[in-house]
């Protein structure tokens, strides 16, 4: 549970896709977690396993199956087609993971991080002009850089572009879907840096969806682990970094390289062993079953819950895992 008072909360939330044939791809499924007022909560799982579509589904870009979104304890309507989720609408943004398709080529950068402003607060030209300029600066980008178009920019400012486009209505809440995994690794920290920033001056609320553990854990306050549409473990980010308990969790870790080579060093090192699961045919009991080193048979035919961890050495720490291990 997060300690800062509830900004948006997924209860439940379950999203299939229909294959026909009575056949679903079980994307996400009965997830519930919540993101506090001024928190950033880290997403982290393999591809494919559902935290995009999680993602999606929070801000009403999907439909949902089941369950319920509160933000700010107002339930959600269900997709962002009706009116009451326009109302909501310039309250929540999503920063996409392509910088490179995420902006239209024929618009300028004047027009692109202009457009929410135009859609939902509409302001006139020569405040919206003045809000850009501003904008641009926040991101390190310059206030000339308006008339010019997305192609005549680098991967990261790209990215820099998209961010100005979320944060200029000032949203409360924003979904950040892997913002970083299409650039190189010398701008990603950049990126990482200025979402931080960001965070502090503006008292942003954030999703950050991601695949690589190591620079998400530097931003987020707490981190929530997705497997195969469910979520396994979810903790303070350092905690949860440095003292896994499910085992998904700790061999998502230990595969992943750790940037400070010092830390690198004194890490086990595992690698995740198996396939993932087709979400078409989920396995009953625990999702992870085939691929865990330390499988029960309780865990082939009993699914586990999310619960708090009670016999974690920092009682404090409101760690919760699915895992019949610590039943
Ligand atoms: Fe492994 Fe069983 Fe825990 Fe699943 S429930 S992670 S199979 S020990």
């Amino acid at each position: 549970m997060s300690e800062n008072k509830p900004l948006i909360e997924a209860r439940g939330l379950t999203r299939h896709f229909e294959l026909g044939k009575g056949q679903n791809v079980h994307a996400v499924d009965n997830v519930s977690l919540t993101v506090g007022e001024r928190e950033i909560v880290g997403l982290v799982g393999e591809s494919g396993s559902g935290k995009s579509t999680f993602g999606k589904t929070l801000l009403g870009l999907h439909d949902k199956t089941a369950g319920e979104v509160l933000f700010r304890g107002e339930a959600l309507p269900g997709s962002y087609r009706s009116a009451d989720y326009q109302r909501l609408a310039g309250h929540m943004q999503m920063i996409f993971q392509d910088p490179y398709s995420s902006l239209n080529p024929r618009m300028t950068v004047g027009e692109i991080v202009a457009e929410g402003l135009r859609l939902h607060a509409g302001v006139s030209d020569g405040m919206a002009r003045e809000r850009v300029a501003e904008w641009l600066g926040r991101v390190g980008l310059q206030a000339d850089h308006m008339s010019r178009y997305p192609h005549e920019f680098s991967g990261g400012q790209r990215q820099r572009i998209g961010i100005a486009r979320a944060l200029i209505l000032e949203p409360d809440f924003v979904v950040c879907d892997e913002p970083i995994s299409a650039l190189d690794v010398s701008v990603q920290a950049q990126v990482i840096n200025l979402l931080g920033e960001l965070k502090e001056s503006m008292g942003l609320t954030l999703l950050f969806i991601a695949h690589d553990l190591s620079m998400v854990r530097y931003v987020s306050d707490r981190m929530a682990v997705m497997y195969l549409g469910s979520l396994v473990e979810v903790g303070r980010a350092d905690e949860l970094y440095f003292n896994p308990k499910h085992p998904y969790t700790e061999v998502l870790i230990g595969s992943n390289p750790e940037p400070d080579p010092e830390l690198e060093r004194s890490r086990p090192s595992t690698a995740i062993q198996g396939e993932i699961p087709s979400p078409v045919n989920v396995p009953a009991g625990c999702r992870f079953a085939n691929r865990c080193p330390k499988v029960m048979d309780v865990c082939k035919t009993v699914t586990p819950e999310l619960i708090p961890l009670k016999n974690i050495e920092d009682a404090t720490s409101k760690r919760e895992v699915a895992c019949h291990l610590y039943a």
